[in-house]
């Protein structure tokens, strides 16, 4: 067989289109090409982090399997945001204004802005993403208490009342943006010589290997020489005892220097499990603030602000239109607005409401009309008759390792979380692990009709659940 990376990539895509519809093909697939494609590892360019993240989150399992089907690997699987110099196919046809090519699409969707970011939230523990400052956060009612305590914060780093300052709220509503804004504006007003970034996966993973290469001395060093430290996404970090002992020490060696604390979480403090009150009572020193989901005038807002910043013609209406019909959270409008673009370039339609009732009817409900990945677990549990802990716990018995499987299926199904997060919540588990469950799955549906059944009555149930809740 040939190793030609191109080629090879080039036998999938044409399995991958037959599976999919033919708009999904050519505004997700046709534009990528492979770069590398051997054994060990598979790399597919695409045109901007936003396709990535698409890409990786919708289709990953499906490539996966096309992958293995064709060529017998199972490589790891990266996705790489084309290079600046590269040249890009027919530049004549970008200036033509009826887009007459697949490659127009690309250029297109070029987005200028977003190039230079490698791949979506993969940066070094210390470095901040570009594109998350002050300057570009559209303030509304649901974030204006929240950003007016960074700003604060920003501009006198531990000398304000708000150490730490807590920012809690739902997914895709600019938490992220905002503590790293946090840490650009210090840096751009020298407040801070040292602003320290990190994610909290990212925390974890360094304190383990600190252990494992008896290096916690490195590591506190590395922590606790911040001016700010800003930790994203607390509440995973608060799963392992001893990660857990280490933020602490870690957070009240900063605040006794007077140093700035800025962390995220996905719910408030005072509800996370594995919290303890030293923690808490801790957060109660400084600030919690929430950000809620934005009101439509700032849904809309943010479209046009996204759409200048891009170069997108959006007209008020159909603004407003996405506003009303595409999700509620920030990240959810973002996409929608990088997905419209796409389909309107790739069959050469106007941005009009049509083209965006199209969108909203391909992308489905809504993020927040969607399941939970709880309560799939819960229902899923209870079918087997296990408990929600036993399903996502460590247990490799055959039963419960099926209905976890069936579990992970229907999560993937019903909701739109990145396999990465679903692993997350089924007990901190790899996206490998999730898309293998995915897979064992569907082949058992094929080959085992109760299995089948079973299956699809508990899909049955869970929307009827979800419909009646
Ligand atoms: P979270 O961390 O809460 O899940 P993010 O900070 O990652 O959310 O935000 C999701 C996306 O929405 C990002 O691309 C971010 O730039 C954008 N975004 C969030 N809030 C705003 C805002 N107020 N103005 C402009 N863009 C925003
Ligand atoms: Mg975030």
């Amino acid at each position: 067989m040939s190793q030609d990376p191109e080629e090879l990539w080039a036998r999938c895509l044409l399995i991958i289109e037959q599976r999919l519809r033919s708009q999904s093909f050519n505004t997700w697939f046709r534009p990528t090409t492979a770069r590398r494609f051997d054994r060990a590892s598979l790399e597919i360019e695409v045109s901007s982090t936003y396709f990535a993240d698409w890409v990786e989150s919708n289709y990953l399992g499906l490539i996966s399997s096309v992958v293995n089907e064709v060529t017998d690997f199972q490589p790891q699987i990266t996705f790489h945001v084309f290079e600046k110099d590269q040249p890009i196919p027919d530049p004549a046809a970008s200036r033509n204004e009826t887009h007459s090519s697949s490659e127009t699409a690309v250029e297109q969707l070029e987005l200028p802005h977003l190039r230079t970011v490698p791949s979506a939230e993969s940066g070094s523990s210390t470095s901040l993403n570009e594109r998350y400052t002050f300057d570009t956060f559209v303030i509304g009612e649901f974030n204006r208490f929240a950003h007016a305590a960074a700003w604060a914060v920003a501009k006198s780093p531990g000398k304000t009342q708000f150490n730490p300052l807590v920012i809690y709220g739902g997914v895709g509503l600019g938490k992220t943006h905002l503590l790293q804004a946090i840490g650009h504006d210090a840096l751009n007003r020298k407040t801070a010589n040292q602003v320290t970034f990190v994610a909290s996966e990212k925390f974890l993973s360094d304190f383990i290997e600190a252990i494992r290469n008896q290096s916690t001395a490195d590591f506190q060093r590395r922590y606790r020489s911040a001016d700010i430290l800003l930790v994203d996404d607390i509440q995973f970090l608060l799963k392992g005892e001893q990660t857990r002992n280490e933020f602490f020490h870690t957070f009240n060696a900063l605040h006794q220097n007077g140093k700035q604390i800025v962390m995220t979480c996905d719910s408030p403090p005072g509800q996370l499990e594995g919290l303890e009150e030293r923690l808490i009572s801790r957060f109660q020193w400084g600030l919690l603030t929430s950000i809620d989901a934005p009101e439509l005038e700032a849904r809309i807002a943010i479209l046009q602000q996204k759409a200048e910043i891009n170069n997108i013609p959006l007209a008020d209406d159909v603004a407003i239109f996405l506003a009303n019909n595409v999700g509620s959270n920030i990240r959810e409008l973002e996409g929608a607005l990088i997905h419209l673009m796409a389909y309107c370039s790739v069959n050469h339609a106007e941005l009009t409401i049509e083209a965006a009732r199209r969108i909203a009817i391909e992308r489905g409900p809504s993020q927040s009309a969607q399941l939970s990945i709880e309560s799939i677990q819960q229902q899923v549990a209870q079918h087997f008759n296990l408990t929600p802990e036993l399903l996502i716990g460590r247990t490799r018995k055959q039963e419960v390792a099926q209905a976890r499987h069936v579990a992970m299926f229907l999560v993937k199904r019903f909701t739109r979380n990145p396999l990465k997060m679903i692993g997350l919540h089924f007990g901190n588990r790899d996206h490998t692990t999730v898309i293998h469950a995915v897979q064992t799955v569907e082949n058992r549906c094929k080959a085992d009709r109760s299995f089948a059944s079973i299956v699809e009555s508990l899909s049955d149930s869970i929307q009827k659940a979800h419909s009646l809740g």
